[in-house]
């Protein structure tokens, strides 16, 4: 993927909500110096402290001067805000992808065409993300359905 193809992808994700850069990889490396840990998951953390206020948007021009002076960065679309996010793993015994189409056909309804990520595990695991709809704004049992209880 070129420059201009990132930023066009990077942009895209602005579209569901704030986004934020998360430190990249160089090299297989985490762009902070850490060795991979328990705790660290080397690619996978904010690059900036205060990210939930001060370092996420949906302004394109910042996000592309991001783009520009974090060429390795990944970036983090904040979700619950604009957007909610169906994350189907795929681990041992368990495929949240193939458990979601058997959904979908028993339901006799298609998946619905959206933005969805490719997880970098190699798994063929999927991240979907979905716009909140309008009449969930400010409705409690919309609230519940998001936060997962
Ligand atoms: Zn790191």
């Amino acid at each position: 993927m070129n420059q201009e193809e990132r930023l066009r992808n990077i942009l895209l994700s602005s579209k569901l909500g704030p986004i934020t850069p998360f430190f990249g990889l160089v090299k297989g490396v985490c762009e902070c110096g850490k060795p991979r840990t328990d705790k660290h998951k080397p690619g996978k953390h904010p690059r900036f402290g205060g990210w939930q206020n001060d370092y996420s948007t949906t302004d394109e021009q910042v996000v592309s001067g991001w783009s520009v002076q974090f060429p390795k960065s990944n970036f983090a679309v904040i979700s619950g805000i604009d957007s909610v996010v169906l994350d189907l793993d795929i681990r041992a015994g368990k495929n949240g992808v193939s458990e979601l189409e058997a959904l979908a056909v028993a339901a006799g309804l298609p998946l619905p065409q959206t933005i969805t990520v490719i997880s970098g595990s190699g798994t063929g695991a999927k991240h979907l993300y979905f716009k909140v709809p309008p009449i969930c704004e400010g409705s409690a049992a919309c609230k519940t359905v998001h936060s997962g209880q």
